[in-house]
């Protein structure tokens, strides 16, 4: 894998929110200029987790954890460090460069290909403008001019092979288009006018389906009149994994800056009118249930979420489905709940006849996933009889299994106990007696809990003074002098070679936030010294006071260097064993300290 640039790492810590990206995962509550919360990493009661938007940086004062957002994504959803920054260039719609190296070459392969399928989402937009059936239909249904700009909406041409020929005429381009999914190789012998392929979208609606990049992977089609299938989507290729994508994910991003929900449909026309109606923090699925790499992915972005499904008998089932795949995500923290539309209705339908307040009112009564699980399941069986509590218990108890360890969990159980009509306890027990079967989803992954970190080298000390002020003011180092920094080379300080090496670093090479610096210095023997460094506490009221802070330390590092080496020299002299240089030495030892103490400095 060819190495991640520097800058660009400097870039993601700078540009990311570390508390939105942390409060999508813990709840974080405001204190001050910081948000607290339990620590994630060990058990507590009361909250010792801090999250610093000004340091980008975040501190457990209970087990000592500490990091910054690739830190914590790395220690937290145990990513490694590549994900952990493909993850923070995803979120910012970047994309992560590499100086040499294989990886290059991979991405070089896929390169054609979104290529191609940038240039056909134009080529279907210009025939949007030219096909005015396709624009009246579009208009029918509600959509403005500035949505389908906004969402790329297209029209694919009624005809066998415009987009072949505008776009394989080569062998080559043809095998591209094969593998983008945009054109089909017809059965040996059913040629047509002596073509193997043909267009897979015709007289359709189209809409690009892109990545959270906002690069085109695949096309949904709707049929313009009547006709079937109503929706076609492009096939699996290599870009596009339906069970992975989630519809206006990347539209949601660009339209908020910060999301706390999410409300998940199962059409591509339904996300799109919401977003146009002001609920434009929709995405959809792409003719899939709910996947567990589809939570994964909102879970990384918000805490709740809500699946809005058709008040039909195929919406009952895909919310039935989307919510057995939810039981593993489910835990304190996270919102998972469920809305029912009236029978016959869409939410494209709903939202056009309602409006936004309302189809958020019903968001807000949304049914949390335990009443929905206890809803379904008491359906299936008459509560009233003992044989139809038994009946609704068995029914939950695998249900109940795929819920991981903790707090939610607990609460769960308490909830179906009390529709059984049993203790927690009681129902518990009674659970585990057969318990050949359904093995418990794994709890979360939780790092034994480490000790108080230790108090770095030389608490207080004028080197540990110099090196919290460069961190939190990284850009400061700019304006120590030459003459400043050279003070230092004598000084025999402990801590004063990292000090040296950080102001060094910071010189070459100037960071402006503190996470940064802590990011480049991550695997470096002192890199945990720094960390816990910046995670104390400390008084620092701005850059001018750090600066002047710093230098005062360098000052008075120097005069200590050049005091102590002054007694050296004075010693050899009274021995009368002072080489001419050394003479030299002491006597602009004596000037300078002289002239100092002169300035008051
Ligand atoms: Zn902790």
């Amino acid at each position: 894998m060819g190495r991640i640039p520097q800058h660009f790492i400097d870039e993601l810590i700078a540009r990311t929110d570390i508390v939105e990206l942390i409060g999508a995962r813990v709840p974080l509550k405001k204190s001050g200029r910081e948000y607290k919360a339990c620590c994630p990493f060990h058990a507590e009661k009361t909250p010792s987790f801090w999250v610093s938007p000004d340091k980008q940086f975040y501190h457990c004062f209970g087990c000592g954890k500490h990091g910054t957002a690739l830190g914590f994504l790395m220690d937290h959803d145990h990513m490694a460090f590549p994900e952990a920054v493909e993850e923070l260039a995803m979120r910012l719609g970047l994309e992560v460069p590499h100086e040499g190296g294989i990886d290059r070459s991979a991405q070089r392969a896929d390169e054609p290909l979104y290529e191609l399928m940038a240039r056909v989402a134009r080529f279907y937009t210009e025939q949007l403008a030219r096909d005015s059936r396709a624009r009246e239909y579009l208009a029918k249904r509600g959509l403005t001019a500035a949505t389908c700009e906004q969402f790329a909406v297209g029209y694919a041409p009624d005809s066998w092979n415009e987009l072949l020929r505008r776009f394989g005429a080569s062998d080559a381009e043809r095998k591209r288009l094969t593998d983008a999914g945009l054109i089909i190789e017809r059965e040996r012998g059913a040629g047509r006018e002596g073509e193997r392929h043909y267009d897979r979208f015709r007289d359709r609606v189209m809409f690009p389906i892109r990545d959270a990049r906002g690069r085109v992977i695949a096309f949904g089609g709707r049929v313009i009149d009547a006709g079937e299938p109503k929706y076609l989507n492009s096939p699996e290729t290599v870009l596009f994994h339906k069970g992975r994508e989630l519809y206006g994910l990347y539209e949601t991003r660009r339209a908020r800056r910060s999301l706390d929900r999410l409300v998940v449909v199962e059409g591509y026309m339904d996300a799109v009118s919401l977003h146009q109606a002001g609920v434009d923090y929709t995405v959809a699925t792409l003719g899939t249930a709910t996947t567990p790499e589809h939570f994964r992915r909102i879970f990384r972005l918000v805490p709740a979420v809500v699946f809005a499904f058709d008040g039909d008998r195929a919406g009952r089932a895909a919310a039935w489905r989307a919510l057995q795949q939810a039981l593993p995500e489910a835990r304190e923290g996270r919102e998972i709940r469920f809305l029912f539309l009236p029978q016959g209705q869409d939410p494209d339908s709903l939202i056009r006849a309602e409006g936004r307040a309302a189809f958020e009112e019903r968001l807000a009564l949304a049914v949390p996933l335990s009443e929905y699980l206890v809803q379904e399941l008491s359906e299936q069986a008459d509560l009233r009889s003992a044989d139809g509590r038994a009946r609704f218990a068995e029914q939950a108890r695998p249900l109940f299994a795929r819920v991981p360890e903790g707090v939610y969990r607990e609460l769960l159980l308490e909830r179906l106990a009390q529709v059984v009509g049993l203790s927690a306890a009681r129902l518990e027990a009674l659970w585990s007696t057969g318990k050949a079967e359904a093995p418990a989803a794994p709890a979360p992954a939780r790092p034994a809990t480490n000790t108080r970190p230790a108090r770095g080298a030389g608490r207080g000390s004028l080197v540990r003074q110099a090196i919290v002020r460069l961190l939190h003011f990284p850009a400061i180092a700019l304006e120590v002098t030459a003459a400043e920094r050279a003070g230092l080379d004598g000084s025999e300080e402990p801590g004063v070679a990292l000090l040296r090496e950080l102001l060094d670093d910071l010189r070459a090479q100037p960071a402006q936030l503190p996470a940064q610096v802590i990011q480049r210095w991550v695997g470096h023997k002192d890199g945990e010294s720094l960390q816990k460094l910046l995670g104390r506490e400390e008084v620092i009221t701005g850059a001018a006071a750090a600066a002047e802070e710093l230098r005062a330390a360098l000052l008075k590092l120097a005069d200590q260097a050049a005091g102590r080496r002054l007694e050296a020299l004075e010693a050899k002299s009274r021995a009368g064993s002072l080489a001419a240089d050394e003479v030299q030495e002491f006597q602009r030892l004596i000037e300078s300290l002289s002239h100092r103490d002169a300035h008051g400095g």
